[in-house]
């Protein structure tokens, strides 16, 4: 094993994200996690899984923090299959470094809502702000649905 990270940069984007330097539509936190809109959704409801501590990735993080990611994750997926949200399968992406398609370096887990005979959109095209506001209003009300 050889892993040697480049040093964690405080002013990447999420990092600006958790300390509300810029908005985002927060859609669900506890108190390792936080869960926020992709503003270049692949698909409608698009969301973004990251912990609360920093770390690069899947590769330097701890196994707390992957827990508590993943705790997450299955938490606001379980809250959006069926009603009221409607979704009717998962996908989970996660990448690291550059060449295994990493953009943003702070860890985090894409969660895709999938519908029947939906398709994913192309990466890095600027998603409509109103539909994701929207989408992230009614995530938000079936996470609380949940409970
Ligand atoms: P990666 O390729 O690093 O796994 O994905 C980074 C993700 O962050 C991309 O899906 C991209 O659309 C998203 N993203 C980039 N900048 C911002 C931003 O300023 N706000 C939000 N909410 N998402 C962003």
């Amino acid at each position: 094993m050889d892993y040697s990270p480049e040093p964690y940069d405080t002013d990447n984007i999420f990092a600006k994200i958790l300390r509300e330097e810029i908005p985002s539509f927060r859609v669900f936190e506890d108190a390792d996690t936080l869960v926020f809109m992709d503003i270049m959704p692949r698909v409608d409801g698009h969301m973004l899984v990251i912990p609360k501590t920093p770390c690069r990735n899947m590769l330097d993080a701890s196994a707390d923090q992957l827990a508590a990611c993943l705790k997450t994750v299955q938490k606001v997926s379980l809250a959006l299959l069926g009603a009221p949200y409607g979704a009717d399968g998962i996908t989970l992406q996660q990448f690291n470094e550059p060449e295994g398609g990493q953009e943003v370096y702070h860890l985090h887990f894409h969660i895709l809502p999938r519908r029947e005979g939906d398709s994913l959109r192309p990466p890095r095209q600027q998603g409509d702000m109103e539909v994701i506001k929207a989408e992230s209003e009614r995530i938000r009300a079936a996470i609380e649905a949940a409970g």
